[in-house]
């Protein structure tokens, strides 16, 4: 197993994909550790800080943080963390993969590919608890009746914003695919069942059927 625990992977794939589900599976299941920039950059806004305001404006209209910003906050991350890393978020552009680049090797890419009208029905009933960092669904994943008081609705998971969040993904994250599939890095998982049939999809293809 200390193999795969020194891999570092890239979760690409639209919002609304099942990416952070999914991250949540594969570091219980595989001991990586999480770099999730959309965690940081939130966690950013909610201290308040100076640069806490500049990105929640940007955030909160669908758009991305500029890649030097983005790439500040995810180094000081990348510095305290060893190999067997899973890159969630992050990179979302081809700049961004040139700058990650330097700094660690990725050893694999895993897409998830989900439709775009089931994408959609995702984004905007996900819901958020900050207690616990734990992504519900309204539907597909229902909170308790206990803890659905506290849960958030995110301000970019709205019909409006999450479609223009798709076409900034379209524009400048999907030719990171063709990048990665360029120099067989790539592993594409079909991200349209359920989380546990994904989670399966993810152990065959990436991790030869292991699930510890
Ligand atoms: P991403 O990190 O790629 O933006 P999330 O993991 O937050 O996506 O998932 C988006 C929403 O879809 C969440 O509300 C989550 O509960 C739900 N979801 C995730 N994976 C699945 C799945 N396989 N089937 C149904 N709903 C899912």
């Amino acid at each position: 197993m200390s193999d795969l625990k020194n891999m570092n992977l890239i979760l690409l794939g639209a919002p609304g994909a099942g990416k952070g589900t999914q991250a949540k599976r594969i570091i219980k299941n595989y001991g990586l550790i999480h770099i999730s920039t959309g965690d940081i950059i939130r966690n950013e806004i909610n201290s308040k800080s100076e640069l806490g305001k500049e990105v929640q404006e940007v955030v909160s209209n669908g758009n991305l943080v500029s890649d030097d910003l983005v790439f500040k906050l995810l180094k000081s991350k990348i510095e305290t963390s060893e190999n067997g890393c899973l890159f969630d978020g992050f990179p979302r552009t081809l700049n961004q993969a040139s700058m990650l680049n330097l700094e660690v090797e990725i050893n694999k890419v895993l897409f998830i590919d989900v439709d775009d009208d089931v994408v959609m029905e995702r984004i905007t009933g996900r819901r958020l608890d900050p207690e616990t960092g734990n992504i519900y669904h309204l539907e597909f994943n229902p909170p308790s009746e206990e803890i659905k008081e506290r849960l958030i609705h995110r301000k970019d998971d709205t019909y409006e914003v999450a479609e223009s969040r798709l076409n900034v993904y379209r524009e400048e994250t999907e030719p990171l695919i063709d990048l990665y599939a360029s120099k067989g890095m790539l592993v594409k998982v079909d991200g349209n069942g359920t989380p546990s049939e994904v989670e399966q999809k993810i152990a065959d293809e990436l991790f030869n059927g292991v699930k510890v």
